[in-house]
């Protein structure tokens, strides 16, 4: 009872009440949502050095890779941008500051700006993989119409090999999977580095039965070997149980 009496009454409120309120308000209260998700990623050192460990086991993984490194192959690696390479948590937290939901129109103006930074480690591991001759990928969800702005963004932090030849964006589905099927095609796919479980591959993308967990389980021997995931609390196909299929959000 302690314990339970140092939670603050309204986060207890709000998961009693959860399966109950309509997915609209939830979608609505997102932002207020968010104000600890955003201060973790902002604020904490612990993000800070899980990113480091991320990236330090991507390295660690290519070094054992590269004694099999074939030219030939055209190895690369598949980045997702957003939360993997670049850092919107400041759009996260005017949403938070205007009381705004996520809108596209928003989102719009921030990739305008082209002024996002990179994720801690990120920079310097896209690098050490362009000095061994394994090219970026970069795989993101930004529409097609972002693609200038972003390729300027990835420019300013010093990513290499940002061009049009390297990116494939957005363009009528949210899944990743075709983009990546055409990668696959002319390239050895290395590994894949992203935020959420389907930058990696399409058997993620399905959150309905258990929150997906089971197929974390099935894969666990890839997770920090083939696949490569970075933090983040604020947003992601975790989040469908909140404001999708409402049934999920009840553990089996
Ligand atoms: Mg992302």
């Amino acid at each position: 009872m302690k314990i339970l009496s140092r939670v603050p009454t309204a986060i207890l409120l709000l998961f009693i009440i959860l399966p109950f309120v309509p997915q609209q308000l939830l979608a609505q209260s997102n932002p207020e949502q968010n104000v600890t998700a955003v201060l973790w990623f902002q604020r904490s050192a612990e993000y800070r050095a899980l990113c480091y460990q991320a990236f330090n086991l991507a390295e660690l993984r290519i070094k054992e890779y590269l004694p099999r490194f074939d030219r030939e192959k055209h190895p690369v690696v598949i980045f997702d941008i957003d939360e993997t390479l670049l850092d919107n948590s400041p759009q996260e937290a005017l949403n938070i500051a205007e009381g705004k939901p996520y809108s596209q129109e928003a989102w719009t103006a921030w990739t305008e700006k082209a002024s996002a930074e990179a994720v801690p480690g990120a920079v310097e591991f896209v690098r050490f993989l362009a000095q061994n001759e394994i090219e970026p990928i970069y795989l993101s969800n930004r529409m097609n119409t972002e693609g200038t702005m972003t390729l300027l963004n990835l420019q300013k932090c010093n990513f290499p090999y940002a061009d049009r030849n390297h990116l494939y964006l957005k363009s009528n589905t949210s899944s990743k999977e075709f983009r990546r099927n055409i990668v696959e095609k002319s390239h050895e796919v290395v590994m894949l580095v992203g935020d959420n479980l389907s930058d990696f591959d399409l058997i993620f993308e399905d959150r309905s039965v258990n929150f997906g967990y089971k197929t974390v389980d099935s894969l666990r021997s890839d997770i920090g070997k083939k696949f490569i995931l970075l933090p983040n609390p604020m947003y992601g196909d975790w989040t469908k149980p909140l404001t999708g299929d409402r049934k999920s959000w009840l553990k089996k």
